[in-house]
């Protein structure tokens, strides 16, 4: 087949190695697991250094952001492998006995996960282990920006796993559209908003189901805290965190009016003491992915007094963490994710109309709320719907193998992380086996029962 390219000739070849059926049994997908870990555990330093050259995460972060969670999560699955992938057994019905009801969570096939540039292993390693849990065959779709962590995830699984059951194929936005269009059986994305509209279009082509892990405003209220310290440190390490380029961080500020200067103080305080008085010199804070999306920072910033940072500097990549003071909801800096370490500072008087500013950016991946008034937190609750809320924290939900992770609306479809991914990799199959010991003859044509007895015993047959 010469005018097949490489990536096409080798999702013909996965889709055999499914059909095989080598992947569904428990020993091979723990044994996968297995190296899996011995991948991240043998290879951690030059993960970490690939990392460090494209957005010059610093050590601590790269391992926790980047491995830690997925050797967490290879953990939660060989632990509950067994238990997730037992079958089922249901009521079967008067009407079709003697018979066996059954569920079998069964894996989809040769799954395609396409990930983002800001935590290049884990957003592509976390959803594979789900795959893998599940039973299926992996294709990882790196991005283009983060070039040194996409080639080197790419060397390692190459040096790790069989080609036909998992690979990389590194390359830009024409890479996944041609993947897609060899019609994997099941697609997980994790990206932007605008182009996983483009993503689930083409999926829809060829109806391959879909998870979207998109982006969008993560609000963060402060309402009222007996400890605002404390909750202007936890707010400050999830911004800046990776340099505020992580889906989930809070994406802006808004604050009681009565609180806000406390607060920006306390913002500062914690910003320097995370980073010193110069940033760019910290061994704790990371770069920009690219001068593209430095400028696009600086344009954002434009026009807002600068309360604290605001220092751009596009050819070093560098952009300090900058507190701004926002008064105008229709700015640019409120209309798309900031996506960097940009965290306006908004006042309110009136929780309702703030609420009601918040609900028209779209449903958040996640809200960060700091209040200890039960009927604040009940509110804020059953107004904004998101994938996630987090109260008196933030980054807390990440942290754990158990919470489901994912968004709703705008920020996405679809859950992973644990049993979570277990099943979002798979799909129910009902499954029913009849005995020939009897048969109910009644059910087939010509018709003798009346309608008025079946009317009567049908309650008792289903
Ligand atoms: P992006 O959407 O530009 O790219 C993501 C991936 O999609 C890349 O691999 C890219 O090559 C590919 N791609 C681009 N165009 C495509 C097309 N037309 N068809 C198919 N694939 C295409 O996102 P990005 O800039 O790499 O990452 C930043 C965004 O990702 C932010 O919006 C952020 O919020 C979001 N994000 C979400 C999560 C989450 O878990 N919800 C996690 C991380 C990042």
């Amino acid at each position: 087949m010469a005018h097949l390219n490489h990536a096409e000739y080798h999702l013909e070849k996965q889709k055999a190695f499914f059909a095989s059926g080598k992947t569904r049994s428990l020993e091979f997908r723990k044994s996968a697991l297995q190296q899996l870990k011995a991948l991240i555990e043998k290879n951690a330093g030059e993960i970490i250094q690939s990392t460090q050259l494209d957005l010059g995460k610093p050590e601590i972060e790269a391992y926790t952001g980047e491995l830690g969670l997925i050797l967490n999560e290879i953990k939660i699955a060989l632990k509950n492998l067994k238990n997730w992938s037992r079958v089922k057994k249901v009521r079967t019905p008067l009407i079709i006995q003697p018979g066996r009801s059954l569920i079998r969570q069964v894996p989809y096939g040769v799954v395609l996960i396409i990930s983002p540039w800001n935590y290049p292993f884990f957003l592509s390693l976390a959803p594979l282990v789900s795959a893998i849990a599940a039973g299926n065959c992996a294709v990882i779709k790196p991005s283009e920006l983060s070039l040194n962590t996409s080639s080197c995830l790419a060397s390692l699984i190459r040096k790790y796993f069989d080609p036909n059951f998992i690979t990389v194929k590194t390359g830009g936005p024409e890479v996944s559209v041609n993947l897609i269009a060899q019609r994997p059986d099941f697609l997980f994305f994790t990206g932007s908003t605008t182009v996983g509209k483009k993503v689930m279009a083409a999926c829809a082509e060829h109806l391959i189901p879909l998870t979207l892990e998109l982006g969008g405003k993560n609000p963060c209220i402060v309402n009222d805290c007996t400890n605002i310290r404390t909750a202007a440190r936890r707010i400050a390490w999830g911004k800046f965190f990776n340099a505020g380029q992580t889906c989930f961080a809070p994406d802006y500020i808004i604050v009681e009016s009565s609180l806000k200067d406390r607060l920006v103080a306390e913002l500062k305080l914690a910003i320097g003491k995370f980073y010193g008085k110069s940033p760019g010199k910290s061994p704790d804070y990371a770069r920009i992915i690219s001068e593209a999306h430095t400028n696009r920072l600086h344009q954002l910033a434009k026009g807002h007094t600068v309360l604290s940072g605001g220092t751009f500097d596009s050819s070093k990549k560098f952009v300090s963490p900058t507190i701004l003071d926002v008064t105008d909801w229709n700015a640019p800096i409120m209309k798309e994710e900031i996506f960097g370490p940009l965290l306006p500072v908004l006042e309110y008087t009136s929780l309702q109309e703030s609420l009601e500013h918040i609900l028209k950016l779209g449903e958040p991946l996640t809200v960060y709320l700091f209040t200890e008034d039960p009927v604040v937190e009940n509110k804020v609750r059953d107004t904004i719907t998101s994938g996630s809320l987090n109260i008196n924290t933030t980054f807390s939900h990440i942290m754990s193998g158990h919470l489901p992770f994912g968004g709703v609306g705008s920020s996405g479809m679809g859950r992973y992380r644990g049993r979570a991914g277990f099943e979002t990799f798979s799909y129910k199959r009902s499954e029913f086996k009849r005995s020939f010991l009897f048969d109910t003859t009644f059910i087939y044509p010509p018709y003798k029962t009346s309608l008025k007895f079946l009317k009567k015993i049908m309650p008792f047959l289903f």
